[in-house]
């Protein structure tokens, strides 16, 4: 015997020694078990069926029917129901019977089965019934329902497609925006298809290809751009997410799909970037167009000095000719030493003069070359742009009959560091402005003073003024009040110009009185130790053997004559291939060359000579010495640019820095 036999023996013995074992059973299931004879009077019950009903107990069930129980509609609906069955031995399954729990009062939903019961010849004696309270299922039920049509809703609701693929890549879910891109009504006409019933076959390819790939590796595919053109789309931009979907033994079932459509955003980038370089050209365009109004304001600037400088020249030139010819014509007055000598200084006071003026010229046309910054004393600015444009102020409103009294409130203040040509056609504008306003004459003053961290410039007219109007517009370009004379550029470059510089401009007017400039310009940071300036130890000039080359006459023999007076030795070239011909032949000290010269040019000659003799120290004389220091302009082979014209002196200065240099 086995043990199983042993265990169904125990057990058969059990259930005969207690015959209400399955009553027990039947009773404790929550399941409802009754039966009813074909009157529908209840036969039989279990506690579950008398619960329901609201019977004390099942013996109270017995013998009635569900009208001692329910309201009569109820009971009509079941009454007809249990006749139908008697009458055709039709079953119930699961048929949904509201009901209220008499003692909670709660509403419940029973699903009621009942079967017939026939006896021994097959004749309806009966029915057994079958309720199984389904409230709580169908409560979650309708909560989940409720849960997933929120969702869906939600789903549908978003712009981006989503879908669901199976490994097959055919689609098991969609949303609404996803059905419209592909060009169908509802999502349900997705259902099944695959890419490929949609799309040209090589982008359906690669779309397969990615998923098979996700679901082989398990590999998600994260913000992938690509064009998902359907065969109806012109180009659709989108950046696709694509995950794989596990089932709960982690085995990839699905792959859950998210689409974003960039087209319009990646239009838009590609305007905005077009735009953007539009912008670009446009500003270069500006600046450029900017550089040249810059440039058309100077160059009206210096034709309004023009005059003013013809008649500085010609100033100059009075004494010069007047005594020279007097010098020449009576060469009596030679023999009175002191006349003579006073008439010479006097001449060369002059040119003094003149050459100064031409220097202060090139200092103004020299092209402001806008990068290069250096630490400014703001007083020698000052006086500097007084004496350039002093021919404007001066002489030609004398010439009008007006006076124009120059005051320049000048004090010890902090360095600026700044391009100084710019600086100084700021000054030179607000110059010309105040002078333009005084056409009867006035007082023009310039303060300068510290206000930490600035340092101030004040430019300040007696002249005409300005209305509030033109006091708020005046640094507008293209705004002026003096048609036709003026350009209405001056005062907008005159900002631009502070403005490069970090600093600010102020106005204040008053009409008919006058008006003031205020320029604040951040003050240098000084070096702590200042650099002493070298002092070059006087070197005493020892006699040399000069080679000098110039192709003018007037200059050849003038510097000649300065150096001889020095009892230097001179020998003299006309022309590059002369000079490096006599150099080639002779031993120098040195060579002072001019620049430009027909034939072969000084920078030329410069590298000849040191090509022969890298030792030999090279001068070059010009009348562009100014401009080449300022582009810092220095030909290879030349030690030492001089500018002309040239005094004993500045001459005996160069040759000693020459030759010094050379030796250190
Ligand atoms: P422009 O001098 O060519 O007219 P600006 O830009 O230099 O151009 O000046 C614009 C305007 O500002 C002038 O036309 C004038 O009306 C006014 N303005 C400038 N400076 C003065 C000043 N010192 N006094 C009175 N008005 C001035």
């Amino acid at each position: 015997m086995n043990n199983h036999t042993d265990e169904r023996d125990t057990l058969a013995l059990m259930l005969k020694n207690d015959p209400g074992f399955f009553r027990t059973l039947i009773d404790a299931l929550p399941i409802q078990i009754f039966v009813k004879d074909t009157k529908s009077r209840f036969v039989a019950a279990n506690t579950a069926t008398a619960k329901i009903i609201g019977a004390a107990s099942v013996a109270e069930l017995i013998g009635k029917t569900d009208l001692d129980f329910f309201p009569i509609e109820a009971w009509t609906e079941y009454q007809s129901d249990e006749q139908q069955l008697f009458a055709t031995g039709k079953p119930i399954i699961e048929k949904e019977e509201p009901k209220i729990d008499k003692i909670t009062g709660e509403k419940r939903l029973v699903w009621i089965t009942k079967l017939p019961v026939r006896d021994k010849s097959g004749k309806i004696i009966g029915l057994v019934g079958f309720g199984n309270d389904m409230t709580e299922r169908k409560h979650a039920e309708e909560k989940l329902q409720e849960e997933r049509n929120s969702l869906r809703v939600l789903i549908d609701t978003l712009p981006d497609y989503i879908y669901v693929k199976d490994t097959q890549s055919r689609f098991i879910e969609s949303n609404i925006a996803h059905a419209h891109h592909m060009h169908v009504k509802s999502p349900d006409d997705l259902l099944g298809k695959t890419d490929f019933d949609f799309y040209p076959k090589d982008i359906a390819t690669s779309f397969y290809t990615d998923e098979q790939e996700i679901i082989r590796t398990g590999k998600p595919i994260i913000q992938k751009d690509e064009i998902n053109s359907t065969l109806q789309d012109h180009t659709v931009r989108v950046l696709t997410t694509k995950i794989p979907l596990r089932d709960t033994k982690g085995r990839i079932i699905a792959i859950v799909g998210v689409g974003h459509d960039i087209t319009k955003l990646s239009k838009m980038e590609r305007n905005l970037g077009e735009t953007h370089s539009k912008l670009g050209n446009t500003l270069n365009e500006l600046k450029r167009t900017q550089d040249q109004i810059i440039e058309n304001e100077r160059m009206r600037a210096l034709g309004q000095m023009a005059s003013g400088i013809t008649h500085d020249f010609n100033n100059a030139l009075t004494p010069i000719l007047g005594y020279s010819d007097l010098l020449l014509n009576g060469p009596d007055l030679l023999d009175d030493k002191a006349t003579a000598i006073n008439m010479l200084n006097d001449i060369r006071t002059a040119a003094i003069d003149a050459s100064q003026t031409v220097r202060r010229l090139s200092e103004f046309y020299a092209p402001a070359r806008k990068t290069e910054r250096k630490t400014i004393d703001i007083n020698k600015l000052i006086d500097s742009t007084l004496a350039l444009t002093r021919p404007k102020w001066k002489e030609e409103m004398a010439a009008k009959g007006a006076n124009i009294q120059v005051v320049s409130e000048l004090n010890e203040v902090h360095n600026v560091y700044g391009n100084e040509s710019q600086l100084r056609e700021m000054l030179t504008n607000l110059i010309f402005n105040a002078v333009d306003a005084m056409p009867k004459g006035g007082t023009l003053t310039i303060n300068v003073h510290n206000e930490a961290p600035f340092t101030v410039i004040k430019v300040t007219d007696t002249g005409m003024g300005m209305t509030e109007e033109v006091r708020q517009h005046c640094f507008e370009p293209f705004f002026t009040t003096k048609h036709k004379r003026g350009g209405g550029l001056g005062l907008s470059m005159v900002h631009g110009i502070i403005r490069q510089h970090e600093g600010n401009i102020d106005v204040e007017s008053i009409e008919g009185k006058g008006t003031t400039f205020i320029i604040r310009l951040p003050e240098a940071v000084e070096p702590v130790f200042g650099e002493k300036t070298k002092v070059d130890k006087p070197v005493e000039i020892q006699q040399m053997k000069v080679l000098l080359i110039d192709d003018e006459e007037i200059v050849r023999q003038t510097v000649e004559a300065c150096l001889k007076g020095d009892k230097h030795t001179v020998h003299t070239a006309t022309d590059g291939n002369e000079g490096i011909a006599l150099f080639r032949k002779e031993h120098f000290d040195i060579v002072i060359t001019d620049r430009a010269m027909p034939g072969m040019s000084g920078d030329h000659v410069a590298s000849e000579i040191k090509k022969i003799n890298p030792n030999m120290p090279v001068i070059m004389l010009t009348g562009f010495g100014h401009v080449m220091k300022d582009l810092q302009q220095r030909p290879a082979g030349v030690d030492l640019i001089v500018s002309k014209p040239v005094t004993r002196d500045s001459l005996r200065d160069s040759l000693i820095k020459a030759v010094s240099h050379k030796k250190h």
